[in-house]
């Protein structure tokens, strides 16, 4: 058995090195690239990915996890061993079920929707853009077919993102959480109080906000030696090993959020990396175990963290420092109140904290009506616009700042956006958790020590990898595999009460 495994474990380890050496790549063409590099690094991402799915889906992996599979089961749920048969088999159904022919158009639609898209986007054009959203919707329903039926069809396209949470499920979790949001946004209109966030605007050189940040971050506790920062458009976290940790961000230099909170975040999903059990380098169980799940630690590091007061109350004076006129009069409770002003806006990258879910419910239930056929595809712009209308109480001016600002569907990626909002939620189910085993978490922010949470995170949370389903994992960091509301909109409406002086809403009902 020991052979078998050290097989698997080795042939495992080559796929999972051709991976990785894709996700460099890819960092390098967002990072460094030479523009005109484009066309030939699209068709070396193509080819490394080939051999690396090729590798994977060889019958000789099968093979060995069907020896191995009594071998798994006679080991500890747990182990490191059990963990990577259990996860590898599934991987491994999951990946010969899609036929290469439908995989390389999958792929092709997408780079040539997206290039559509770009420019559709430009020109606020949906009718541009329609016939590739309907060639990635077929396709979808096509790739649907090759798994077994399921409730839902969405079911399918969800698991890709979210490991075996039924779309049920979400549609539960997310029906709570409207029902919760939509007095508290109104509750704040009403309240008729305007947060001044001038402060955030102005003249800010790049080179002083990068020193910022990193002297943020730097705090964070990140290993010594196993990360970076780099300048990008769309900013995103990669890496090659738990030790090489790419974090990117985007500056503004009339705007310090996009940088600042920009770089919390990917902060987050990198830690979330860092922070993987070393005995997992080189295997499929080397990174987080859902996209939710590293959601929940990037909105962590970059709200529940970066938007606290006592985080403010230390950084305040240091970024004082760094921009002396441009924070002249300002005190740390003025930039709290700043960074966390809530004001309905049509773009979903730009939302605060208590509007930000409802962008993403409005797109889950769009995708949904597009699955299921209840939506015509020539329909989406205007289900879209009553949306946020209802919703936000915003009129869409055109689709470029409506249903076409998202990359995701010229991507083909129906089904990721929801895990945004539960990552939301799940930032809150385990940041109850982390309080109530740190007492005096927060005191410790107030003296710059951030680190006490980030390693109370990696015991619980970081070091497991993927070994176990994102309900398995979410059970061990914050004591039930289900995700719950109650956290979250308990953290919302403590907030923005406080900070809107709100008359004492209704509490709350949800657990
Ligand atoms: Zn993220």
């Amino acid at each position: 058995m020991e052979a078998k495994f050290n097989e698997l474990k080795t042939r495992l380890a080559e796929i999972h090195d051709l991976n990785k050496i894709g996700w460099i790549l890819g960092w390098d063409q967002r990072t460094m690239m030479a523009p005109k590099g484009a066309r030939v690094r699209a068709e070396q991402l193509a080819s490394l990915g080939r051999v690396a799915h090729d590798k994977f889906t060889a019958p000789e992996i099968g093979r060995l996890l069907d020896q191995l599979q009594p071998h798994a089961e006679s080991l500890p749920y747990d182990s490191d061993e059990a963990s990577l048969i259990r996860v590898a088999r599934r991987d491994w159904d999951k990946a010969r079920r899609v036929p290469g022919e439908l995989r390389a158009e999958l792929s092709r639609s997408a780079s040539l929707a997206n290039a559509a898209w770009i420019e559709a986007r430009k020109q606020a054009d949906f009718q541009r853009f329609l016939p590739h959203l309907q060639k990635n919707v077929q396709l979808r329903r096509r790739y649907i077919e090759c798994f077994d039926q399921t409730e839902d069809l969405y079911d399918v396209l969800l698991d890709d993102y979210e490991p075996g949470l039924p779309t049920a499920e979400v549609r539960r979790v997310f029906g709570e959480l409207k029902r919760e949001l939509l007095p508290l946004i109104a509750a704040v209109t009403r309240s008729g109080r305007e947060i001044d966030d001038g402060c955030l605007h102005g003249h800010f050189p790049i080179d002083q906000q990068r020193a910022f940040v990193l002297s943020v971050v730097g705090r964070f506790g990140f290993q010594t030696d196993s990360w970076r920062l780099d300048p990008t458009v769309h900013p995103f976290a990669s890496n090659s090993c738990t030790t090489d940790i790419r974090i990117t961000t985007r500056y503004a230099e009339g705007f310090l959020s996009p940088a600042l909170f920009g770089t919390l975040h990917e902060t987050g999903h990198g830690l979330y990396e860092n922070g993987v059990s070393p005995n997992l380098e080189r295997t499929p169980l080397c990174r987080g175990a859902s996209l939710g799940l590293h959601e929940s630690q990037s909105r962590m590091w970059e709200n529940l963290v970066g938007r606290s007061r006592p985080f403010w109350r230390f950084f305040f004076p240091r970024l004082k420092a760094a921009f002396p006129a441009q924070m002249a009069g300002m005190d740390a409770e003025g930039v709290y109140a700043a960074v966390n002003k809530v004001q309905p806006s049509l773009i979903r990258v730009e939302a605060d904290e208590a509007t930000y879910n409802l962008h993403i419910i409005l797109r889950f239930e769009l995708e949904q009506a597009l699955m299921s056929g209840d939506l015509a595809l020539a329909e989406l712009p205007e289900a879209w616009n009553a949306r946020m209308q209802d919703y936000l109480g915003l009129d869409v001016p055109d689709d470029g700042l409506g249903v076409l600002q998202d990359i995701h569907w010229s991507g083909g990626m129906i089904g990721y956006f929801p895990t945004y909002a539960l990552g939301n939620i799940i930032s809150c189910q385990i940041w109850e958790k982390a309080q109530a085993a740190l007492p005096g978490l927060e005191a410790q922010f107030e003296q710059g020590e951030f680190v006490p949470l980030r390693e109370w995170l990696r015991d619980n949370l970081h070091q497991h990898g993927r070994k176990f389903t994102p309900a398995e994992t979410l059970e061990r960091v914050a004591g039930t595999p289900r995700i719950e509301v109650g956290p979250y909109v308990r953290y919302l409406y403590a907030k923005f009460q406080d900070l809107y002086a709100l008359p004492d809403l209704r509490q709350p009902v949800t657990a």
